[in-house]
């Protein structure tokens, strides 16, 4: 059976979970809709999966671990990741459409996402056969000692909504690499992209099992982290979900891989190129329609230049072309679900009864070709203190609050006066000061003169309440990897048995 079909009667699109080699309903036949945030409309419906599905896709998961999977050499199995590689890149294009009905994202950064996907594939499946232990000269002489590095096991992979295949990518290639399994749960949101890019793994010849694919809201994902045959879960979501997830985890003693929730400062000081830092500040939380992990959420700003930046910052927002995600020429899509929308809309109600100022925004567009979707304008609110709730929580959306700073210090101490520690800007002509305020900052990633740039080969991830683990490059591998040592006697003498050895 395909992976989806079109019923006549209204073209909505009617997709399969993939559980082993086959396309499934769930086992009590529920199904839920996705909406498209364009129009607001039904288009496509997955499977609504139930603990016994869970089960059965981590079944065929823990099965596929003894199958030729485990057995082949990782050269077979980095060949293996090639040829997956090779299919996304042919398939690239309409995977992008796809995500951009389901989410709303622009096709102009999907399409350059997903273009980018199969070197994320190519970078691991080159590591396959480059993960060996080491010897080690233990202190009893009389043994040979070395370690191997170990698959985890199976996979659990808890993913959001708003990059399904690049977020997945970063779990999956480095835990096929490792030799792990994987069952992967998109978000209900967005079921339409990794249910199509599944074919594909079995395309490329991934023995069955190997990569499974579950569809539903957050009890699909409980049931996942909960299940006992999981030996991992990599999560992607809020931070207030990856603690319910860490918790599920606990309770079977599986590892976990947190990439949580930000609220990262962009710091423009008064040395900086100010155009260049308001187009690093609008390409911090006004792409995507900020809607991503990593948004510069808090710009923080040098006094001295905070009229001229945030006059700049508002100037292009207010030129900003919001449009239908589809066509190339649309710099900002709609937000990418309604409650999301009053999540957004809720925010800035709050900020500005917190006492912040509207710049720009704060309205849903009264435009022809707007109306249906889920649109919200660009928004900068001035006269942000660090306190109010605008600075503090996740808006997760195109809501920019401006914090003005006195010098070096303060900036820092702003900066870091969070729970999160995802990512940060640094925006200085000073090499000096670039890199005594990297240093400082508590974040996994410092941009220095730039903004929301990623990588396969560099480490991703978050201090404090924005996670645990790194993604990506040599750290985002060993997450899937377990080391066993192996101790080989050479003498075969005997030894006094109540001793430690
Ligand atoms: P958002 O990113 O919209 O804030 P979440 O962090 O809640 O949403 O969702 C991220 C992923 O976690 C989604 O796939 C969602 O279905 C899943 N999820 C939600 N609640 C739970 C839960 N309690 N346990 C496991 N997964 C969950």
């Amino acid at each position: 059976m395909d992976v989806a079909r079109s019923r006549a009667d209204n073209e909505i699109r009617q997709y399969l979970m993939l559980i082993g080699d086959t396309w499934v309903e769930a086992q009590d036949g529920r199904r839920f809709d996705s909406v498209n945030p364009f129009t607001g409309k039904v288009w496509a419906s997955a499977p609504l999966a139930g603990p016994a599905d869970v089960r059965a896709a981590v079944t065929a998961a823990e099965r596929a671990l003894d199958s030729p999977w485990g057995r082949m050499s990782a050269s077979q199995r980095g060949a293996l990741i090639r040829r997956f590689a090779d299919l996304i890149a042919g398939h690239a294009d309409e995977l992008a459409v796809l995500e951009t009905t389901d989410n709303g994202k622009v096709l102009r950064e999907t399409r350059a996402q997903l273009a980018g996907l199969p070197a994320t594939y190519h970078y691991f499946a080159g590591a396959a056969d480059k993960i060996h232990g080491h010897t080690i000269p233990a202190p009893q002489t009389n043994f040979f000692t070395y370690t191997q590095p170990r698959p985890v096991g199976v996979v659990g992979a808890i993913l959001p909504w708003n990059s399904p295949l690049f977020l997945l990518a970063s779990k999956l290639a480095p835990a096929l690499a490792a030799g792990c399994t994987f069952v992967a749960k998109p978000a209900e949101q967005t079921p339409a992209s990794t249910l199509a890019f599944a074919r594909l793994a079995l395309e490329a010849g991934l023995p069955p099992g190997v990569f499974n694919v579950v569809t539903g809201a957050g009890e699909t994902g409980a049931a996942l982290a909960r299940d006992p045959g999981v030996a991992k879960v990599s999560f992607t979501g809020s931070t207030a979900t990856g603690v319910q997830v860490m918790k599920s985890a606990a309770d079977h003693i599986a590892a976990v891989t947190m990439e949580l929730g930000g609220k990262s400062p962009n710091i423009v000081f008064a040395d900086a190129d100010v155009e260049a830092a308001a187009n690093g500040v609008i390409a911090g939380i006004f792409a995507a329609t900020g809607q991503t992990c990593i948004a510069g959420s808090r710009l923080l700003v040098a006094e001295e230049i905070h009229d001229e930046l945030v006059e700049r910052v508002a100037a292009r927002a207010r030129t900003i072309r919001l449009g239908d995600p589809l066509a190339l020429d649309t710099e900002m899509g709609p937000i990418a679900f309604a409650e999301q929308l009053d999540k957004v809309r809720s925010y800035v109600d709050l900020g500005l009864d917190e006492g912040a100022r509207l710049v720009c925004g704060g309205t849903r567009p009264d435009r022809d070709g707007l109306r249906d979707g889920y649109f919200f304008e660009p928004t900068v609110l001035t006269g942000v203190h660090n306190d109010m709730r605008v600075a503090r929580e996740e808006i997760f959306g195109p809501v920019l609050s401006v914090i003005p700073f006195r010098d070096e210090d303060d900036a820092v101490r702003i900066g870091n006066d969070t729970s999160y520690g995802l990512a940060a800007g640094v925006w200085t002509r000073d090499v000096q000061r670039a890199h005594r305020v990297a240093q400082r900052l508590n974040a996994g990633t410092i941009w220095v003169n730039s903004y929301r740039t990623l990588a396969y080969n560099v480490p991703y991830g978050g201090f404090g309440s924005s996670g645990i683990g790194r993604e990506n490059g040599a750290e985002g591998l060993r997450e899937y990897l377990q080391t066993k040592s192996v101790w080989i006697e050479l003498t075969g003498q005997s030894r006094d048995p109540f001793t430690l050895g």
